[in-house]
């Protein structure tokens, strides 16, 4: 039996070690600099440097490595061992404050969107004190902003960690003027719920696609799908089991909180949902997560596979990212309150959101975009492409009665005192589940449910914490401006116009119809698609003013951003459209023609011998199958020359125009070929076929 408290965190540095370890006024300057974002002294940075590499050395750690988030999405570690030469032939193990502060890693590699030329490659990585560095592999991993050397962001911390700073200013100028004086920091917190697939290794390896891709590119429905539902929440099976108690042990033992674990909705598919921390800590924890699954599932011979939709016709994977917003002394903020105070409070946090999401509709979408996701958003099985806000019938009637200056009705038992004078109470528990909504209210937290399973949630919050951020201000300015003894009319009357002028982002319904997609044109909400519909928006004067009044990005930063993002786009595209090429070319089109030779000699025999019988039959397998394969065969043969000219194309204006050209021309023409591909597939005989199909994937674990 494993003996979880005892596992749990022993490979992180966290605070009851740092407690343990460290000189206590060593100690206190250390909490200091976490709690004031003030920069550390270089004595202090000494001390703590030392403590943490003898401890990483009791863990077995030889190496250490500023731990960091490019612009890929992924994690980047570069080793550097403790060991520092000695005259006499020997070595000591060594690590400096210098060293723990601050790195230079040679970065030309990393995408940084025109913000580095080569020549200057040197990006620098800072530790990030507010996260616990730890040991993973032997190697001391010290989480670290990463950063050109002109001091732009490189990386997708950086403007995380900005973001909530300004969240915190903007929060705290809401909450003194609540009259409330104790709280000395607030947090947005957030824990994210990981879908993944597992298929056998094995069969893995016989698929170009998903070596190249992650996801497969051909592939025919497998006779049963998850039609019977019987796979959500169903019965883990033993090789799953032994996987998910391997990874969660690994999980403790970094401190990352795993607390729950269920089949999800496609067979194969699986979820994982961590206990939430700081968005920071949630971010890293979330990335080490990623990783520590990929690992384990290879030691139990499979793979993890964290793509948005590896398989056509199953559900797709997404991250729900669970946000929140809370004070150092443990409020939740987006918890309807007990007393009319907190009450009137809590309806002001929520107006921020409803304000700053349908102001910032099109950032919302921006932020998930990705080649992966737009294969699963508005796919009927997750949320639309258009971002609205469900925040359940209870509280739609309250923010009703709001506006209109009724008197809210439903005052049955169960439901709280009412807020400040006019404002009325807030029912219990109304956090009914509407699973079609991007952007859920669920009782005390939103639940982003767009978020791609393969993507950092670093992305979302920074959007999430800055546009909160901004509307808080707007509000906190207005307010201070009013004074005390206008404030309550001023508060009432905010929340009333935020309520009037912006409920149109407001849906409660179901997400997935096409009357939705009607209506949201209607009241005039941004309906982007694809990737390519929605990066220009990053750049809109809105968003460029939002983000640079609040020192999230830079323009420049985000110029660099929207290129990166265009140019992966564009990559993954072209690497999908090579990858069905050499799949079509070299696998499936001579396995069909082998079949076809093979049917055709039978055939050849055939015709001699019913000229002998001379008895009449109904259908000549071999004649028919030849025939139809013969003619789907040329059909695909058709579409892949079109695909290998469409693909040849290099002329474009800029990187826009050839997403677009991919997005119009090439996909649509990947999805024919895949088509024609799966139809043969279905009449092949299965011992023709070059590889593992969707039920040998999908069933076999
Ligand atoms: P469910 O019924 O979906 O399991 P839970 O309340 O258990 O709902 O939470 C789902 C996810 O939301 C978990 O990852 C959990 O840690 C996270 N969560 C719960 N409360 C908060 C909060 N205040 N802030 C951020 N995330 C939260
Ligand atoms: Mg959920």
């Amino acid at each position: 039996m494993t003996n979880v408290p005892e596992i749990f965190g022993s490979m992180v540095f966290n605070d009851a070690v740092m407690h343990e370890r460290l000189p206590e006024d060593t100690y206190r300057s250390l909490h200091k600099t976490i709690e004031d974002g003030k920069e550390l002294d270089i004595t202090v940075a000494n001390a703590v440097a030392g403590a943490m590499k003898d401890w990483a050395i009791e863990k077995g750690a030889t190496h250490f490595t500023h731990w960091f988030q490019p612009m890929t999405g992924r994690t980047a570690e570069k080793h550097d061992s403790f060991i520092s030469p000695q005259s006499d032939g020997r070595v000591i193990m060594e690590f400096s404050g210098k060293e723990l502060i601050k790195g230079e890693p040679d970065a030309s590699s990393f995408p940084s969107g025109g913000l580095r030329a080569t020549f200057e490659a040197r990006g620098y990585t800072a530790w990030d004190p507010t996260s616990y560095a730890f040991v993973k592999d032997g190697v001391l991993c010290i989480p670290t902003a990463f950063c050109s050397y002109g001091g732009e962001a490189l990386d997708k911390k950086t403007p995380l960690l900005r973001s909530m700073e300004e969240i915190n200013t903007q929060a705290l100028r809401i909450l003194r003027l609540f009259g409330n004086k104790e709280v000395k920091h607030v947090w947005t917190t957030v824990g994210a719920e990981q879908e993944y697939f597992l298929v056998d290794r094995k069969l893995y390896n016989r698929r170009k696609d998903l070596i190249f891709c992650g996801r497969t590119l051909f592939g025919a429905p497998a006779p049963k799908g998850q039609e019977m539902d019987d796979h959500y929440f169903g019965a883990i099976k033993p090789r799953i089991s032994a996987f998910m108690k391997e990874l969660n042990e690994e999980l403790w033992k970094l401190g990352v909180y795993a607390r729950t674990e269920h089949n999800e909705a496609a067979p194969a598919q699986h979820e994982l949902a961590p206990i939430y921390l700081t968005t920071n800590q949630a971010t890293d924890q979330n990335q080490v997560t990623m990783e520590i699954m990929k690992n384990v599932a290879r030691k139990h011979g499979m793979v993890c596979l964290l793509h948005e939709k590896p398989f056509a016709g199953v559900n797709g994977s997404g991250k729900h990212n669970n946000w929140s917003i809370a004070t150092d002394t443990g409020v939740n903020l987006l918890e309807p309150g007990k007393s009319p105070y907190e009450n009137a409070q809590f309806l002001l946090f929520l107006a921020a959101m409803i304000k700053g999401i349908d102001e910032y509709q099109e950032m919302m979408r921006v932020c998930v975009a990705s080649a992966g996701n737009d294969h699963r958003l508005g796919a009927a099985e997750a949320p639309p492409a258009i971002v609205s806000i469900f925040i359940g019938d209870d509280l739609a009637e309250v923010l009703d009665c709001i506006e209109t200056g009724k008197s809210y009705a439903g005052a049955e038992s169960g439901r709280m005192e009412i807020g400040v004078s006019v404002l009325p109470s807030i029912p219990k528990d109304s956090t009914d589940r509407n699973r079609t909504s991007p952007f859920a209210f669920t009782g005390n937290k939103f639940e982003y449910r767009s978020v791609g399973s393969s993507q950092s949630i670093a992305g979302a919050n920074t959007v999430i914490n800055t546009i909160m951020a901004e509307e808080l201000k707007e509000f906190a300015d207005e307010l201070e401006k009013a004074g005390k003894d206008d404030f309550t009319a001023t508060l009432n009357e905010i929340i009333r116009k935020t309520i009037k002028e912006h409920k149109r982002i407001i849906f409660n319904g179901d997400g997935y119809s096409e009357v939705w997609e009607e209506e949201a044109k209607r009241r005039g909400l941004a309906n982007l698609r694809t990737t390519v519909d929605a990066l220009p928006a990053f750049l809109l004067e809105k968003n460029i003013k939002l983000f640079t009044s609040h020192n999230i990005y830079t323009e420049k930063e985000m110029r660099s951003r929207y290129a990166i993002l265009l140019d992966t786009y564009n990559k993954i595209i072209n690497i999908e459209a090579h990858t069905m090429i050499d799949m079509a070319r070299k696998e499936i089109l001579p396995a069909v023609s082998r079949y076809v030779g093979q049917l055709s000699s039978v055939l050849t025999a055939k015709l001699d011998l019913q000229n002998k019988m001379n008895e009449k039959i109904m259908h000549n397998m071999e004649e028919e199958t030849v025939l139809a394969l013969s003619q789907l065969c040329d059909k695909a043969f058709t579409k892949l020359v079109l695909l290998e000219t469409l693909i040849a194309k290099t002329d474009y204006k800029d990187d826009l125009a050839r997403g677009q050209y991919y997005r119009d021309s090439v996909i649509p023409a990947m999805e024919s070929l895949r088509k024609t591909c799966d139809q043969m597939e279905q009449m092949v005989a299965k011992n023709y076929w070059p590889f593992p199909q969707y039920g040998d994937m999908l069933f076999n674990i």
